[in-house]
């Protein structure tokens, strides 16, 4: 993992609020690695660089909206090793209909062995460690490996 992070942002949209909001308390920090995220997530949070932080030049990219299709999207970036952090605000309280492509990505996170936030303090804990502003190894093995190094 370089110094300049290739980080996903999803939020549901029970949890979107929370998202533009911890956004906008680490502008700053974010507007350095590339963020990437699924549709309508990416639209409000480069609303709020727009309106709050126009001094900062964030490097956004925008995929499909979650349901449609945003999640997988993700999961490819994921697969083929182009992610590294992922700040996902999943709602508990309310069933969502790509149930199995949320499933997929959390599981695809665990494969690539990326650092993963699925809550707003995770997140915290994540953006304030001093791994955030330097290279880091993450172990990355193909998946036979994986599997070998679990057998017990
Ligand atoms: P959205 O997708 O950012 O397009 O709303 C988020 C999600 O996966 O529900």
């Amino acid at each position: 993992m370089k110094k300049v992070k290739n980080i996903g942002l999803i939020a549901h949209d029970g949890c979107k609020k929370d998202m533009t909001e911890w956004v906008a308390f680490n502008a700053k920090r974010l507007s350095v690695h590339n963020l990437v995220c699924t549709g309508t997530t990416g639209k409000l949070i480069e609303e709020v660089y727009k309106t709050k932080f126009p001094e900062l030049k964030a490097n956004i990219t925008k995929l499909k909206s979650g349901p449609l299709g945003g999640d997988q999207q993700m999961g490819a970036l994921i697969a083929s090793d182009q992610l590294d952090i992922l700040i996902f605000f999943t709602d508990p309280m309310t069933m969502q209909p790509h149930d199995v492509d949320i499933k997929a990505l959390i599981r695809l996170s665990a494969i690539g062995n990326i650092v993963v936030a699925c809550t707003r303090s995770s997140a915290d804990f994540i953006i304030s460690s001093p791994l955030f502003e330097t290279e880091y190894e993450a172990i990355k093995d193909e998946h036979e490996n994986y599997v070998k190094r679990n057998l017990r």
